[in-house]
């Protein structure tokens, strides 16, 4: 129950069952299954919604059962369950199932692992790839791995569906509200530049900005902002690759002039324009993205247009539109899932490290589980907290 409690000319104050910090799509997802669960929950976002200042932004993102770490498969058949379910309950498409190849060097670890991860994965040769993907050019040594169920997610479209159906299930999201200060206790209190909120749980999804807004919890997470470069590629030959359309999504593993991957996916933003990104940044603070790396050259785009010459000769090497988006990495690329150590109704969902998006609806209910006291649906292991050294500091 919300109990209002704004006096004239006090700020808002209010109580709710959850409080979530930030809705990206992490945040959305987790007030989204509290709201399921009748609990009363807040939204709170530092930006007027829709906004392009986080990692949630853009049309596409890459959905695929084949993961090279059997954790996160494990819990893909229920993350596109979770996304069907979001469809029909919105009522709108919101993933279009292209295929996805994973390509690298035969025999490679990462690729025998992702083989492993798909049941019935194809492997195919230079000749079998090119009846699936005719615009890509395996070079010698290497193998594609063909996930039948990877395709693309509407991003933007994905992000006001879960907002809408949580509003439709009675949350409440305040956006342009930035959180100022939280204070733990067993109803834990945030403050923002609208109001004071009290709940018994708390969730904290910000993003690339979590890690200065849970140093006064006492928390230092090793999460490092990056920012990435978004790059779109026209065709040479207007329709000449099929890239434009109906070609599947695409990554690298074990290849060494690009050791972090590259991914790929075909034109949906931008008429004719491929999207191809390098699955790695450059360091840098969310409030300070659009300052560009200094120093002219701009390795990730050497490393795409090199990329494109061997392996897909149709398209242009120099990008027609670039965009920014923030990645917020942990040292080993999984998440962090888990209760603060100290504070066990505070949750902490953060360290997508790139590849949350397809996850978020499981991501959502777990953190939503973690704080209702529930048993997680899922191993919870790989995201502890304590799995980094020295993350409680010595204030508390
Ligand atoms: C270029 C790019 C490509 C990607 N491709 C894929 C892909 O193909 N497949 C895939 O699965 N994943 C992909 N990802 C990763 C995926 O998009 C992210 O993991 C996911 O969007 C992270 O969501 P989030 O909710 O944690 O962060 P965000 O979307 O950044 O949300 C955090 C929110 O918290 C808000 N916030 C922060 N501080 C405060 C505060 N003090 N008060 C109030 N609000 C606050 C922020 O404004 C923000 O809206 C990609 C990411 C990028 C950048």
């Amino acid at each position: 129950m919300r109990t209002d409690m704004a006096a004239p000319g006090q700020p808002q104050k209010a109580t709710y069952d959850a409080i979530v910090i930030g809705a990206g799509i992490q945040g959305s997802f987790t007030a989204y299954h509290l709201a399921q669960r009748r609990r009363d929950t807040l939204l709170l976002e530092q930006f007027i919604l829709p906004h392009s200042r986080g990692s949630s932004h853009g049309q596409s993102r890459i959905i695929r059962s084949v993961y090279p770490e059997e954790y996160y498969s494990r819990m893909m058949p229920d993350s596109f369950r979770l996304w069907q379910q979001l469809e029909a309950e919105a009522g709108i498409r919101l993933y279009r199932q292209t295929g996805l190849v994973v390509l690298g060097p035969a025999g490679n670890e990462k690729l025998e692992a992702c083989r492993r991860s798909l049941g019935d994965s194809q492997v195919l040769d230079a000749t079998a790839l090119a009846r699936h993907f005719p615009g890509c050019r395996l070079q010698a040594g290497q193998v594609a791995v063909l996930d039948s169920t990877g395709g693309v997610l509407f991003a933007d479209r994905a992000l006001r569906a879960v907002q809408e159906v949580f509003r439709r299930h009675g949350g409440t999201v305040r956006d342009g509200e930035k959180v100022l200060r939280i204070e733990p206790g067993a109803m834990v209190t945030v403050t923002t530049t609208g109001g004071v909120y009290q709940a018994p749980r708390l969730i904290i999804t910000a993003g690339a900005w979590t890690g200065p807004l849970v140093k006064p919890l006492g928390l230092r997470l090793p999460l490092q902002p990056l920012r990435i470069d978004v790059c779109y590629w026209r065709e040479k030959e207007p329709k000449s690759t099929n890239m434009g359309s109906v070609s599947p999504c695409f990554l690298t593993v074990g290849l060494s002039q690009a050791p972090h991957g590259i991914y790929g996916l075909p034109a949906l933003e931008y008429p004719g324009m491929v999207k191809l990104c390098h699955h790695h940044g450059s360091p840098t603070d969310p409030e300070k993205r659009d300052q560009a790396p200094s120093g002219a050259d701009r390795p990730d785009i050497s490393l795409l247009s090199s990329f494109i010459s061997s392996y897909l000769p149709g398209l242009e090497t120099q990008p027609a539109v670039m965009e920014t988006c923030l990645y917020t990495n942990t040292p080993d690329e999984d998440f962090i899932l888990d209760r603060h150590p100290k504070f066990s109704n505070i949750i902490i969902g953060a360290g997508f490290s790139g590849h949350g998006f397809k996850l978020a609806p499981v991501v959502g209910k777990l953190l939503c589980e973690l704080s209702l006291g529930e048993e997680p649906s899922h191993n919870m292991a790989p995201f502890a907290i304590t799995r980094f050294r020295d993350v409680l500091q010595s204030v508390l």
